[in-house]
């Protein structure tokens, strides 16, 4: 046999590259004769009116009763990837310099000391999505994710979002060891509540609100669907007390792993059309 020859059977390809080709009828699904043309959220291939196609209702997209061509299947991406590439980058620069500036003592300076606590954050922040998409794996097989996706035309990043039948979830993974996130509240009688985040005694409203933009986002993209949209900011290894703990703070769930899973798992399960949706997310929000 020639070896050389490229391999184009299924076995071949890489797993989860593509798709099948007939996707069974979900229940978001309407097999009907297109009233209007329109043209395959899978494939592309244009549908005139009058061809019998499939309706998805949640996204009110349209596809093929069955693509005439393979579809490639998103690429989820890789949990903590770009905070991992901007330590790496980070570390190598320092090295580089302390070689350049000491070139006889270099690496002496290196093993006697650390990296900075500003390069040092990046890693842990790597570290806490890598958890994260850990305990993320353990979901249901009819919820899908991503992992690390830029937000385009910004140099923000989302951490994780889970596409499941009753809705998505944005979540931010936030690795603060033995530290424990409070909700603050003043107000309440005679002037308006004001509920903030603290971490620790410090500020955390800042996640909070890079949280809520990230929501925006991605209600914007799903363009107009009926479709929940959470953001969960998800503390790792943080000091929990036993009882409570859970909350809320302007809308964002502050949370831990264990109980954000429960909560995805336990909310009644709607009729949406995961895939569809899954595909429109990690096209617009590209793999960082
Ligand atoms: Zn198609």
């Amino acid at each position: 046999m020639d070896d050389t020859a490229p391999d184009t059977s299924a076995a071949s390809r890489p797993p989860g590259t593509f798709s099948r080709v007939t996707l069974e009828l979900g229940p978001d699904d309407k097999p009907m004769k297109l009233r209007y043309a329109g043209t395959c959220r899978l494939c592309g291939t244009p549908l005139p009116a009058g061809v019998d196609a499939v309706y998805e209702r949640s996204l009110k997209t349209v596809r093929c009763v069955e693509c005439p061509i393979e579809i490639p299947t998103p690429d989820v991406g890789t949990a903590g990837a770009s905070a991992r590439r901007e330590y790496e980058r980070r570390k190598d620069n320092r090295e580089r310099r302390i070689r350049e500036n000491h070139p006889k003592l270099g690496g002496l300076i290196l093993a006697l000391s650390d990296d900075p606590q500003s390069t040092r954050a990046w890693e842990r922040g790597a570290v806490g999505e890598e958890l994260m998409a850990q305990r993320l794996s353990d979901l249901p097989d009819t919820f899908r994710v991503l992992h690390d996706r830029r937000i385009p035309g910004t140099r923000a990043n989302i951490d994780h979002i889970v596409t499941a039948p009753s809705g998505v979830w944005v979540i931010d993974a936030k690795r603060y060891k033995d530290k424990r996130p409070a909700l603050h509240v003043e107000g309440g009688i005679l002037r308006p509540r004001v509920e903030s985040l603290r971490i620790g005694g410090r500020d955390g409203m800042k996640l909070v609100d890079g949280v809520r933009s990230q929501v925006e986002r991605v209600v914007a993209a799903l363009d107009g669907a009926e479709v929940p949209v959470t953001g969960v900011l998800c503390f790792l290894e943080a000091d929990w007390p036993l009882i409570g703990g859970s909350f809320a703070v302007n809308g964002i769930d502050v949370t831990w792993p264990r109980a954000l899973i429960k909560r995805m798992v336990d909310r009644p399960q709607d009729a949406l059309d995961v895939d569809a949706i899954h595909t429109r997310l990690a096209s617009t929000f590209p793999s960082a």
